[in-house]
C-alpha cells in the first residue's frame, strides 16, 4: 500500500479561505492538488493570487455564512463548476468578548450561528454528495477552548465544545460510508481574529510564556495538518480533535 498525501483531482471547499488560517489551508490544498472553491465575505485578491501561482482551478463564492439560508445555493455553485466535493474545510468562524454578566443574546447567537450551526448544516449538505460516492474528508476548526473555557468568551468556547461534539457525531455515523470527519484545534495562531491579543502587551507576553515551543503559531502550521486530513493518508482517521497548539494542551 502507497501512503498518498496528494490531492491531485480532489475539490476542496474551504470556508473563511480569504484571510489567516483559511488562506492557508486553501492554499496548502490546491500545492498539494486540489482545485479550491473559496467562500467568504471580504475580498479574495491576494488568496486568489496566491492559489493561481499554484496553477490549480479556483472558484471565488462571496457569501455571508452567519445563517444556513444561502448553504444549498452555495454548495449548487461548486457542484456546477466542478461536479463535486471531496474535501470540506469549515473554517468560519468569529469571536465576541465580553464579561460573563453582560453577556448579550445577540453575541451568544452569533457566535453559535456562524461557528456552530453553519458548520453543521454545511456539512451535511456536502456530506450527501460524499456518502453518495462513498468517500470524502470534512476538516472543522475547532479551537483550545473546545477544551478550555477561556476569559470573556463563553459563546466561542460553546460553539467550539459542540465543534468537538458534532465532529465526533458526524465522524460516528458517516464512517462506515467512507466519510472521515475531524477537527483541528488550534493554538495561539497569529491572525486578525487574535490581533487584539498580540497588541496587548502584558497579555501577548503571558500567552508566549505558556506556550512549550516558544512561539505563537503560524497559518501555515495548521494548514499543513489540514491537508494531512484531508489526504488519502488519513484515511483511518476520524472523530479526531487534534490540537496543533505548540505544546499548549500538554502542559
Ligand atoms: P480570521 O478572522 O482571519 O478568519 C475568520 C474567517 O471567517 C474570515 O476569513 C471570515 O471571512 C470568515 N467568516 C467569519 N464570519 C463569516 C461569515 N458570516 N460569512 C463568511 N465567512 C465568515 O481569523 P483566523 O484565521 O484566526 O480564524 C479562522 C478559524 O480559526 C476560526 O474558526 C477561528 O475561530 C479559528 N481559530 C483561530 C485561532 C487563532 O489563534 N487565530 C485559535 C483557534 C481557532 P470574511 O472576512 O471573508 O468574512
Amino acid at each position: 500500500m502507497t501512503i498518498s498525501f496528494d490531492l491531485a483531482g480532489k475539490v476542496a471547499l474551504v470556508t473563511g479561505a480569504n484571510t489567516g488560517i483559511g488562506q492557508a489551508i486553501a492554499v496548502a490544498l490546491a500545492e498539494a492538488g486540489a482545485d479550491v472553491a473559496l467562500a467568504g465575505r471580504s475580498e479574495p485578491a491576494e488568496t486568489l493570487a496566491r492559489l493561481a501561482a499554484t496553477g490549480r482551478r479556483t472558484l471565488d463564492l462571496r457569501v455571508d455564512l452567519s445563517s444556513t439560508a444561502p448553504i444549498e445555493g452555495l454548495v449548487e455553485q461548486v457542484l456546477a463548476a466542478f461536479g463535486r466535493i471531496d474535501v470540506l474545510v469549515n473554517n468560519a468562524g468569529i469571536i465576541r468578548r465580553a464579561d460573563l454578566l453582560d453577556f448579550s443574546e445577540a453575541d451568544w447567537d452569533a457566535v453559535l450561528d456562524t461557528n456552530l450551526k453553519v458548520l453543521f448544516f454545511l456539512s451535511q449538505a456536502v456530506a450527501r454528495g460524499m456518502v453518495a460516492r462513498g468517500s470524502g474528508k470534512i476538516v472543522n476548526i475547532a479551537s483550545l477552548l473546545s477544551f478550555q473555557g477561556g476569559i470573556r468568551v463563553p459563546s466561542y468556547a460553546a460553539a467550539k465544545s459542540g465543534v468537538a461534539g458534532v465532529t465526533r457525531a458526524m465522524a460516528n455515523e458517516l464512517a462506515a460510508k467512507g466519510v472521515q470527519v475531524n477537527a483541528i484545534a488550534p493554538g495561539y495562531i497569529a491572525t486578525n481574529n487574535t490581533a487584539a491579543l498580540q497588541s496587548d502587551e502584558t497579555r501577548s507576553r503571558q500567552i508566549l510564556e505558556r506556550i512549550p515551543a516558544g512561539r505563537w503559531g503560524r497559518p501555515e502550521d495548521i494548514a499543513g495538518t489540514a491537508v494531512f486530513l484531508a489526504s488519502p493518508a488519513a484515511d483511518y482517521v476520524t472523530g479526531q480533535i487534534l490540537a496543533v497548539d505548540g505544546g499548549w494542551m500538554a502542559r
